[in-house]
């Protein structure tokens, strides 16, 4: 008998439409094919055509139509009706719920704009949101960078004018050496992801440097498991080796760095500044004639030798800092817990990789001086970092410390080394300065947030106290140019600098794993005064999902999935840059919404019309845009100059030209993005390559050439030490003056990170690792992402399993100075031995994100934020100093210290928090792909 075999389509059609889109289930914002059938997504897959992935799709990005289907999305505004915290919510009408906040918001800006806090979390318009708050009035507006990696930016800002993140990227056709510090793989996933792969398939090498070895670094060729807050003492051992060998580039140096310049030696205001002529141009001590000249004078030859009527350069001083023993590998192997030979080693290949095998490539190009060279040499080792070296009290220097590193090995925007992706390079001083003037009824009186220069540019008040409810660019931390939201509800609730009455988030978990303290908040953002009134007594708050924080909302803003919405991905913000092209990109509404929902950023337009907000209204009082889509394309920040650079005018314009109403059409048609190549000469050494400048100019990046030195030695910082030491009118604190002189040291320094403070009695460092298929918590909701992260158990190493006699399934009582948690544990060999970790915010408040109350992410994850306090201990002085780095604010996370102990199994994890009531139905048990909850 003959068998018969069934007839199988193996290729049956999935879609009967294509829509080309922009992911956005984490930050790298790749292209994707949304495939619709019957007007519904089947299936996504990569754009093959798109810049960043090449139609390489990641996991998450495939799970977005779980994401656009999720059971936890919220489907009408609502208002509350019970006490916060119960979950009591009744349905509302759109208008009804926009004239409510209007009641709320409009008498606040017409007497005390300040009493409103707007702060936003991962979302990807600040360009917008900041420009909505700027025009509502208050100081009081920041995103969540703060609480996230600002020491990054900054520390890129202020040493090299870039960041990695997404704002840089190796040169992964020609690097030959690939250095990773502490990488949050969920931020950066397909792009390095194919770099690595690029990279090893050319033979390259891959270093990873993390406490834990996951992720990238389990694919690493060599591993350095270097203890939680010593990366700082680590590189600079490596910048102390580099440095004895005479392994550094001083011809770059010389040409493109601030090394030569010289620091002024004489006591008084400006000991330490840099020598600088009658037109504030920085002097160098030309080797041709021995003279000093300004540092752009064409055929200049610095003198990194040279000293001047008793000026030493930058250089100088740095070798001199460096050279000390105390930087000598084996005066730190211990602390930094790898050993001196293996130090040594690691620069030694630095150097190797560097210097002996350095490539040319036969371009030439003409710098900002008008000098001509004729080829481009290439150094090439690069770096990328994140989040592990920034979340630490000293994460600031140590962010800088790395970007000198590479800066001495002169592998920055040189072929093969790490290059920055246009808007970038910026210097330092050509981003806006941050804003407080408050005029009640009126716009503030400039941005919020950027980059101070010096004491000049902090935002206080008439008295010196703090004039943002998070504290930011006050001497606390007087670089918080992200601004400092893990603050705002405590210091909102603490009165401390003063009281608010409504606070306006969007997107942001602040009631679960956004904040430190979780327990502390949530009881602060229910608590009541004398007067039976809640402490802090309004609270909007947007999102797409019914997160743990709905409940302590009081008007609910339900927003759209990404799938449902426009969103512009601009380079007024943060675009999806190349590092040889400037580009950027859309999303748009592939479906539209099928509840009562509507794009936060649309909302917030309404509102900005319903307020009569300048910038949002016409003359005749009119709305000036009808929504965000129409936003996009009408909106100029300066003549000519809108959030989207591609096909301006007529269509043929890019970067500068008129709105062109067809614009977001164009967009779609070319796959939602547009790309802009820059010259070839000009696409190496941008921050001084004319030929880049140039082309910068012509697409409307900056007006005018902006050329400049990377700050070795930070001027600005210096000037925050000379207040510290009494100079200048505006003076910190007295209580504040030790810490300035030690955070802001001006070349890059480690100090101990405060929470070694507890490391007597807590000896053990805790970290969280962002796990690769889940960014920030937005998986949690997502019946195929939970599947590869449902629960997260307590990972130990083997000194500390077998010390206290660990087997699996164990449970154990972790404490810190702060709280306790019980949790359950794992083994892994490859970690750092005084070092426990787990996936960062998988654990769920039982009754959130529609999850059944026994949900393993609600029984067995767990979050390590309740062992956090928003404060450090008090010092003494009586005052409490927020738990974040003194330069920048950056929330200090893995600074945590604990110590460890068996505890009996038991069925969920503690604190076992009582369930909240969610607005939105339990899913479903069971539910086909695609179809809806
Ligand atoms: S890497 Fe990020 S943006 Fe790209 S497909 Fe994955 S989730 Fe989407």
């Amino acid at each position: 008998m003959t068998y018969r075999q069934p007839i199988l389509d193996t290729s049956p059609k999935v879609s009967d439409e294509i829509r080309k889109t922009t992911c956005y289930m984490c930050a790298c914002r790749c292209g994707i094919n949304v495939h619709m059938k019957n007007g519904r997504v089947a299936y996504i897959e990569g754009n093959r055509d798109h810049p960043i992935n090449k139609g390489v799709l990641c996991a998450k990005g495939s799970s977005g139509i779980m994401q656009v289907t999720a059971p936890s999305r919220l489907r009408h505004p609502m208002k509350r009706v019970g006490p916060r915290g119960s979950g009591e919510f009744q349905e509302i009408s759109w208008d009804e719920a926009l004239e409510l906040a209007v009641s709320w918001l409009k008498p606040l800006r017409e007497t005390n704009p300040e009493k409103m806090a707007f702060f936003t979390g991962r979302d990807q318009s600040q360009s917008l949101t900041g420009f909505w708050a700027q025009a509502y009035g208050t100081q009081n507006y920041a995103a969540h960078g703060g609480f996230c990696s600002v020491n990054m930016a900054a520390g890129g800002i202020y040493t090299i004018g870039g960041a990695f993140w997404e704002f840089g990227t190796p040169d992964w056709d020609r690097t030959k050496l690939f250095v990773l510090f502490g990488v949050a793989e969920d931020h950066d996933s397909n792009p390095i992801k194919m770099g690595i792969g690029k990279l090893k398939t050319r033979g390259g090498r891959v270093i990873g440097v993390n406490p834990i070895r996951s992720g990238y670094n389990a694919v690493a060729d060599d591993w350095y498991g270097v203890t939680p807050g010593a990366d700082g003492l680590l590189i600079l051992a490596l910048v102390h080796e580099l440095f004895k060998a005479g392994k550094i580039d001083l011809e770059y140096l010389a040409r493109f760095t601030n090394a030569p310049c010289l620091v002024k030696a004489d006591a008084g205001p400006e000991n330490g500044l840099l020598l600088r002529d009658a037109d504030d141009k920085l002097l160098v001590i030309d080797k041709r004639s021995g003279k000093p000249v300004p540092f752009d004078t064409p055929g200049v030859r610095p003198d990194l030798g040279a000293t001047h009527q008793g000026c030493r350069t930058v250089f100088q001083v740095m070798a001199e800092k460096y050279l000390d023993e105390k930087y000598a590998p084996e005066a730190v192997a211990e602390r930094v817990g790898i050993s001196a030979e293996r130090i040594k080693g690691f620069a030694a290949e630095l150097a190797h990789v560097a210097f002996d095998e350095a490539i040319e490539l036969d371009q030439p190009w003409t710098d900002f001086r008008g000098d001509k060279h004729d080829k481009m040499i290439g150094r090439p080792v690069s770096f990328h970092a994140m989040r592990g070296i920034s979340a630490h009290s000293n994460g600031f220097q140590t962010a800088r410390a790395l970007h000198m590193l590479q800066v001495l090995l002169g592998a920055v925007e040189c072929p093969g080394g790490w290059r920055m992706k246009p808007p970038y390079p910026k210097p330092v001083e050509g981003h806006p300065k941050p804003h407080c003037g408050v005029t009640p009824g009126k716009p503030l009186n400039g941005p919020h947030l950027g980059y101070p220069l010096g004491p000049e540019h902090l935002a206080l008040k008439e008295d010196g106290s703090p004039a943002r409810i998070d504290k930011a660019f006050s001497w606390e931390n007087p670089l918080s140019a992200h601004g400092m939201m893990h603050m705002v509800i405590s210091n909102a609730h603490a009165g401390d600098p003063y009281k608010i009455d409504t606070l306006f988030l969007y997107m942001a978990n602040m009631a679960w794993n956004s904040s430190m303290n979780t327990r502390a908040v949530i009881e602060m953002l229910t608590d009541k005064g004398e007067d039976g009134e809640y402490v802090i007594p309004r609270i909007i708050y947007s999102d797409a999902y019914s997160s743990e924080m709905v409940a302590y909302a009081d008007l609910i803003l339900p927003d759209t999935t990404y799938l449902e919405r426009h969103d512009c991905i601009s380079l007024l913000d943060r675009p999806i840059g190349e590092a040889d092209a400037a580009a950027d990109a859309i999303r748009w509404p592939v479906v539209e919404p099928d509840r009562n929902v509507r794009g936060f950023q649309s909302v917030l337009i309404d509102l900005g019309a319903r307020l009569g907000l300048p910038g949002f209204v016409n003359e005749d009082g009119g709305a000036k845009y009808k929504d965000y889509a129409d936003y996009i394309v009408s909106h100029e920040r300066r003549p000519g100059v809108g959030p989207l650079m591609g096909f301006r005018g007529n269509g043929e314009g890019v970067g500068r030209g008129a709105p062109n109403p067809d614009q977001i059409k164009r967009y779609i048609e070319n796959g939602a993005f547009f790309l802009a190549h820059m010259p070839e000469d000009g696409s190496y050494f941008k921050p001084w390559n004319k030929s880049y400048q140039d082309w910068a100019v012509k697409i409307g990046l900056f007006d005018a050439p902006s050329p400049y030195l990377f700050s070795l030695y930070s001027e600005p910082m210096r000037r925050f030490q000379l207040a510290a030491e009494g100079h200048g009118d505006r003076q910190p604190p007295d209580h504040l003056r030790d810490r300035l002189k030690q955070a802001m040291e001006p070349l890059p320094c480690w100090y101990t990170p405060f929470g070694d403070e507890d490391a007597e009695d807590y000896p053990i460092h805790a970290l969280t690792q962002r796990p690769m298929a889940m960014y920030h918590s937005w998986g949690s909701q997502n019946a195929w992402l939970r599947q590869i992260h449902g629960q997260n158990p307590l990972y130990l190493p083997t000194g500390i399993w077998e010390k206290h006699g660990f087997a699996e399934g164990d449970w154990a009582r972790v404490s810190s100075p702060h709280g306790e948690i019980v949790v359950p544990v794992a083994h892994m060999a490859g970690l750092n031995p005084n070092t426990v970790w787990t996936w960062n915010a998988i654990g769920k408040r039982k009754g959130a994100w529609a999850l059944e109350e026994n949900a393993p992410e609600a029984t067995k994850g767990f979050l390590l934020n309740h062992l956090i306090h928003e404060l450090l201990p008090a010092k003494g002085d009586g005052l409490r100093w927020s738990n974040s780095d003194p330069v920048t604010g950056q929330a200090a996370w893995f600074d945590l210290r604990v110590k460890i102990e068996k505890a009996p199994a038991r069925h969920h994890t503690e604190p076992n928090l009582p369930p909240i009531k969610s607005p939105v139905p339990e899913a479903p048990k069971h539910r086909r792909q695609g179809e809806k909850a």
